[in-house]
């Protein structure tokens, strides 16, 4: 027999037959009563809001009416064949239409009796009609699971509903199984914490999910639901981390050294501000307690990440240890080894460059300094991570924009030293703290949320169309100051053609405003080829050009100081963290940098919203919360693959404070319980193991 009656199969069950069943698992996935109880409604209809006929409206989605059928006849032949019935109330009179199930119709829906239908409304021919209606006896009867006052409405694909497992259908098998089955809910939360976050049992979340009494009960249940689905995400990642932290020693950096502190009094040639000291000092920390060290740091761009690494680098040399540095392309690994090197100046520490370029010769000598130890730091690719690259001793690894590394390499990177090297992993791309705590949950993040002082905030405008005339005249008078400017066209594959054809009409006109021999005019995007995108880009660094027009692809890290003015034309089709990424290529030098955004007249609500928020604010940070509020989590780099988007009941971007509460819960249960022998955490224990064994068997499979 079965484990509990829940994880009975479906074919099982009252009104579900083989075909049936074989259709549920194809189409839903869903096999067993457990999993299909956990099939919630993803969205309720108020059942308890009367129309009458004379308030309809066409755009209304869906209504409920009361009235009397005061007509019913049989209209045309064989397929066209149909039940049209007259409906009527005190205001007015509609009509209700079938062309299936007319035996049904017919023996059910009577003359002169009257009924609540529930339907769309259409509008023709100046009066309303609902076809295929839901019907229902008035007075409404009360049923087993009480007065339904919200509908739930299933999801169900064409398919099925073909077979009559449409919304309705669903919901009378999960309410056979809740009739037979509810007592056979689990508790999955300990005690202590449903009553500390006043949540309800497990059997009432589900029994109020699918048949909920009132918009309270549907409240509490799903906070319990949710509750529950980011508390065990949190388990397992917080779990996670412990497990690693006591599996792996870490190197120890005690000792603040000669290195970093000559470098922090003599080379450092700014004040460092008092987030990256904030960083710093949490990498210090880190480093001296014996485990190893996962750490992300998040600081949009320009914030000063690099130094942090350096310096977290010159702590793991002062104590014996080497370190190294990836990049996820070339033109950023050579940008952090100048940076780095002519800081340095070959004094403080012996740095060196590994990438795809480095000669086969250069390599040989390369892997015998490092082996020897000669070389302290190392910057470069994923070349660094290739088998053949061992050091003599290294403690820390820097990864700098982690979007582009997967488990695996990291994975190889660890593998270098006995003892794992510490990691530290640096991204531009500002994420919303719920996502961070989900998809870094298992990592320390560190967040730079200051810029070094001086630096002058882009000034960013909006101008219609209307206006380019004034974009060109502000295009021309920042040229005559020695600037540079960027023109960034959309591109997407749908619309490729046509939006290659602009880009070419937009050079055309600028071709007419700029002429030359006095304007030079760079122009890169993606079907060039790769030797004429580079001559193209290199004329643009190296000032022979003033103007670069663009898509998307120019390289993000691409640093031109000089380049001082951003404009990206029809802004309303970027989305907003890449309006902020582009934003991110100017501002970088001592002048100060503007971005204009260009879009046309009309907008719809959710693009004047993002231009709008991008004039309001440079802060990486605010606008991609806006971004997810906007979008949810399903576009935000990284979501893909973390299964964040699997969750069925929470949403990252509504519900921050459960995930905070639940977030916090785990922390104070490991603090209390870390290895949870409590009797009153035995649930939490079993639900691990449970995970642990399935990895494990999921491995072997
Ligand atoms: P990112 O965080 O985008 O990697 P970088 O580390 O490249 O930023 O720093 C951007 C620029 O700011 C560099 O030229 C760097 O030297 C400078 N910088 C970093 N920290 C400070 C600071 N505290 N004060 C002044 N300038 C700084
Ligand atoms: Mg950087």
């Amino acid at each position: 027999m079965f484990a509990s009656n829940l994880d009975t199969p479906l074919v099982y069950l009252k009104g579900v037959g083989p075909k049936r069943a074989e259709l549920l698992q194809k189409e839903l996935g869903i096999t067993t009563y457990e999993q299909l109880l956990h099939h919630y409604p993803f969205r309720y209809i108020d059942r308890t809001r009367f129309y009458k006929m004379n308030e309809l409206s066409e755009d209304m989605p869906v209504v409920q009416v009361i009235g009397k059928i005061s007509t019913k006849e049989v209209i045309g032949e064989k397929h066209k064949k149909r039940i049209v019935a007259k409906f009527t109330d005190e205001t007015g009179t509609m009509e209700l239409v079938w062309f299936q199930s007319l035996k049904w119709v017919e023996e059910h829906i009577l003359k002169g009796s009257t009924y609540i239908a529930f339907g769309k409304p259409n509008l023709f021919n100046h009066s309303f009609s609902i076809s295929h209606p839901d019907m229902e006896m008035y007075p409404r009867q009360v049923g087993v699971t009480g007065n339904l006052t919200l509908q739930p409405i299933y999801n169900a694909t064409e398919k099925l509903k073909r077979i009559f497992l449409d919304s309705k259908g669903i919901q009378k098998l999960i309410h056979h199984i809740i009739e037979l089955h509810i007592n056979e809910v689990r508790e999955t939360l300990p005690n202590y914490i449903l009553k500390k976050y006043k949540l309800i049992s497990k059997k009432q979340a589900l029994l109020y999910i699918h048949f909920p009494k009132d918009t309270f009960t549907l409240q509490q249940a799903e906070r319990r639901l949710k509750f529950e689905e980011l508390f065990f995400i949190q388990l397992q990642l917080l779990h996670n981390k412990q497990m690693r932290s006591l599996k792996f020693k870490g190197a120890l950096f005690n000792t603040v050294g000669d290195k970093i502190n000559t470098f922090y009094t003599k080379v450092l040639p700014f004040e460092l501000t008092n987030a990256q000291k904030r960083v710093i000092k949490e990498i210090r920390l880190d480093t001296q307690r014996g485990i190893q060290m996962n750490r992300l740091i998040q600081g949009d761009v320009g914030s000063g990440k690099t130094v942090v690494a350096l310096m977290s680098m010159l702590l793991a040399n002062d104590n014996g240890y080497q370190a190294c540095m990836m990049a996820p392309t070339e033109i950023l690994a050579r940008q952090h080894y100048h940076s780095i090197a002519s800081l340095l100046n070959n004094d403080l520490a012996k740095v060196a460059i590994l990438t795809g370029s480095t000669t086969k010769k250069q390599r040989t000598l390369l892997h015998q300094q490092l082996e020897l130890g000669e070389i302290d730091i190392l910057i470069g690719t994923h070349a660094l991570i290739e088998d053949k690259v061992k050091f003599k001793n290294l403690g820390l690894v820097v990864i700098d924009e982690q979007h582009r590394f997967g488990v695996e390499q990291r994975a190889k990177l660890w593998r270098k030293n006995n003892i794992p090297p510490h990691i530290l992993v640096m991204t531009a791309t500002p994420i919303p703290r719920t996502l961070a705590m989900t998809l870094y949950g298992d990592l320390d993040v560190s967040v730079i949320n200051e810029l070094p002082i001086g630096r002058k905030p882009i000034e960013t405008k909006h101008l219609y169309e209307g206006q380019r005339l004034r974009m060109f005249g502000f295009m021309k008078q920042e040229i005559a100051k020695g600037r540079q400017v960027y023109i960034v066209y959309p591109l997407i594959k749908e619309s490729e053609k046509l939006d290659l054809l602009h880009l070419e009409a937009g050079v055309e006109q600028m071709r007419y405003q700029f002429p030359l021999p006095d304007y030079q005019i760079s122009i890169v995007h993606g079907q060039m080829r790769n030797a004429d995108k580079a001559y193209e880009m290199q004329r643009f660094i190296d000032g022979k050009s003033q103007i670069m027009v663009a898509t998307t692809v120019i390289e993000v890290g691409v640093n031109v100081p000089n380049a001082s003015v951003m404009i990206i034309e029809n802004a309303e089709r970027f989305g907003l963290s890449q309006l902020h990424q582009l934003r991110g290529r100017v501002g970088r030098g001592a002048e100060q940098s503007f971005c204009i955004l260009m879009s046309s007249a009309k907008l719809g609500p959710n693009s004047k919203l993002r231009l709008e928020t991008m004039v309001k604010t440079n802060d990486g940070f605010e606008i991609s919360e806006i971004d997810l509020q906007l979008r949810g989590p399903g576009d935000i780099t990284g979501t893909q693959q973390s299964g964040v988007l699997e969750l069925k009941m929470a949403n990252l971007a509504k519900d921050q404070v459960i995930l905070q509460e639940a977030r916090n819960t785990v922390i104070e249960l490991f603090e209390q319980d870390a290895m949870l022998e409590k009797a009153e955490n035995v649930l939490l224990k079993n639900y691990l193991e449970k995970r642990r064994r399935a990895i494990a068997f999921d491995k072997i499979s």
